[in-house]
């Protein structure tokens, strides 16, 4: 296993520091820029995920600190993988995550790489005319094999010494639509002998008859990466261009593109950042695109998947999102997040806001039978115990109750202190119950306890001060209302499924018990929960509306359980 890292180190909102901060701070006290301009350039290829997270708090956050702006930006230079619903789910979660900030720090309105289709190709055009791109008939498979190796130089294209008069008419005629996919390459003429094999005469265009979700069948060739990124900066102003590591070999080129150009000036500057991994979990667009093709997870907003829709609908605050990744910081190297420090966050926002609420999730029918018929009363429980503003709310209290299965044991081990046959348990807020006699179906299944409660142990009653061991919840039958319930695993079973260097797949550590689907019943306060809200189930776990509820039929996601019991369980 490699570094996990697990310092909860900086939790400070403000004065945040690291080397982009030093730098921006530097630059702006040179006077080098008067605004700073970032951007989250995503691809919209897919929905957002937790990394991407942390690019946006880093982005938006820097624009926030230093008086500037970012953009949120479509980086659609790719037509054939991209959607509609991808670029409309990341507006969405951009805003979700930096909502509350959101005037003050982004650019109205969403910027697309697209628009400057026309821009990319006048440049490249510039690049031609002085020399240094040619457009070349080699295919992608030819080129590679004279690419070279890191340690020995390649050969040039027998295209390179092409006229600018015959490369411009070439350039117009792959624009025009003349040939087929891969049979002519737009190159940049830099130097196949170079340590750096990004130099080596990299592609800047490519031919590909596919058509675009915005620009529809316009454009029959399409600018690589390496050429739109930095024009795509240049053009938007963008002073400090943020990206993860890989790209640090690069830079060079993105550099090289900027200076061979007549562009404004100062030109935009790359500076990388260690990209963040979770364990648990796997990362890439291209994989979590794959489990929601193959049904392994329900759609990209499954509560169990990574993405930011996922984190959303299972109840994780945005707030949480964002103290996690300012926990984590920015730094050069890459390693390996613990999980848990997000669900630190989580429950620490959770534990703070959530009202308290009862609920069973195994139910059990507990029957008083000292206990009137036909009689009820309430009960005063406190809604949370962190806040005390919050106050109490009544529960009904009466003959039929429910109690967890959890919390019973026919056989109990020993120091067993919640229900048993004979046994007695303060149920909270109410009274000491004791266990009489246990009812079973033909099967043998437990259908209901029988149970005698002592009145006097009720608050102010004169044996309100009795001590058992054992304090449960519970659910009053009547007005009890049934929901049900999704509780969550982690959907991975090992802390790196993606390893992956001995050709394992990350497929075959998926966690079979991952969701599980219980039919609870919660107390009669939740006939019309707040479908905004997160609750606390007292000893349970935070929980939250999900989108399937109808009417009639609640359902809720467990956001979390309240104490990590997986920590343990992965030790063993
Ligand atoms: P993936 O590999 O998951 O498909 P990507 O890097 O291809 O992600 P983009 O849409 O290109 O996804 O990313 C948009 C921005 O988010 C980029 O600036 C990228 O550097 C950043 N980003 C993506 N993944 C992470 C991550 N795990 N940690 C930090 N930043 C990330
Ligand atoms: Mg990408």
């Amino acid at each position: 296993m490699s570094n996990v890292t697990n310092n909860s180190g900086g939790d400070q909102p403000e004065g945040r520091q690291d080397f982009i901060r030093e730098r921006v701070k530097a630059d702006l006290a040179a006077k080098k820029h008067e605004k700073i301009i970032t951007r989250f350039p995503p691809e919209p290829n897919g929905y957002l995920h937790i990394g991407h997270a942390k690019s946006i708090c880093l982005n938006f956050g820097i624009a926030r600190e230093f008086g500037g702006i970012c953009n949120l930006r479509m980086d659609d230079t790719n037509p054939t993988k991209e959607e509609t619903e991808y670029v409309d789910s990341i507006q969405k979660d951009v805003d979700w995550i930096i909502a509350g900030w959101a005037d003050q720090v982004k650019a109205p309105g969403v910027l697309y790489a697209s628009d400057y289709f026309g821009k990319f190709y006048d440049y490249a055009v510039e690049l031609i005319k002085s020399g240094k791109a040619y457009v070349c008939d080699l295919s992608a498979e030819e080129f590679m094999a004279q690419r070279g190796t890191p340690t020995s130089a390649g050969q040039n294209s027998p295209h390179r010494e092409r006229s600018v008069e015959e490369n411009l008419d070439l350039f117009a005629r792959m624009r025009a639509g003349e040939y087929l996919d891969g049979a002519k390459t737009l190159r940049a003429k830099i130097d196949m002998a170079s340590p750096n094999i990004h130099l080596r005469d990299p592609a800047l265009y490519r031919i590909r008859h596919a058509p675009h979700h915005r620009t529809g069948t316009q454009w029959p060739i399409y600018p690589t990466y390496d050429f739109a990124h930095c024009l795509e900066d240049s053009i938007e102003g963008i002073t400090h261009s943020l990206c993860t590591l890989e790209f640090e070999v690069h830079r060079p080129l993105y550099d090289w593109i900027l200076d061979s150009l007549d562009v404004p000036q100062p030109q935009p500057r790359q500076t990388e950042f260690a990209r963040l991994s979770l364990n648990y979990t796997v990362m890439s667009k291209r994989k979590l695109l794959a489990l929601v093709k193959e049904g392994k997870v329900n759609g990209w907003d499954d509560p169990r998947m990574p993405t930011l829709s996922g984190f959303r609908r299972r109840g994780v605050p945005a707030s949480a999102i964002r103290t996690f990744c300012e926990t984590i910081g920015v730094t050069k190297f890459n390693s390996l997040t613990d999980v848990a420090l997000l669900e630190h966050a989580v429950r620490d926002v959770l534990n703070k806001t959530s009202p308290r609420k009862f609920g069973v999730l195994n139910p059990i029918k507990v029957v008083l039978t000292n206990y009137p018929e036909g009689q009820s009363e309430e009960v005063e429980a406190i809604n949370n115990h962190e806040d005390p503003e919050a106050g109490m709310r009544p529960m009904p209290f009466g003959r039929e109750l429910f109690i967890d299965a959890e919390d019973f044991m026919e056989v109990p081990v020993p120091k067993y202190f919640r229900l048993k046959p004979g046994g007695e348990v303060r149920l909270k807020y109410a009274c000491i119950i004791k266990c009489e006699e246990v009812v079973k179906d033909d099967a043998g299944k437990i259908i209901e306890l029988r149970c005698t409660y002592d009145e006097g142990s009720k608050r102010g009653g004169p044996t309100s001060g009795r001590k058992v061991k054992g304090t449960i919840h519970w659910v009053s039958a009547a007005g009890a209302v049934d929901a049900e319930v999704r509780l969550y695993d982690r959907l991975f079973t090992v802390e790196e499924p993606d390893a992956g260097d001995d050709g394992s797949d990350y497929h075959q550590f998926l966690n079979p018990d991952s969701l599980q689907v219980v039919q609870a019943k919660l107390e009669s306060s939740l006939a019309e929960p707040d479908p905004d809200e997160r609750y606390q189930f007292e000893r349970l776990g935070y929980f939250c509306v999900d989108s399937d509820s109808r009417p009639g039929k609640l359902v809720l996601n467990r956001t979390i359980t309240m104490k990590d019991t997986w920590a343990k369980v992965a030790k063993r």
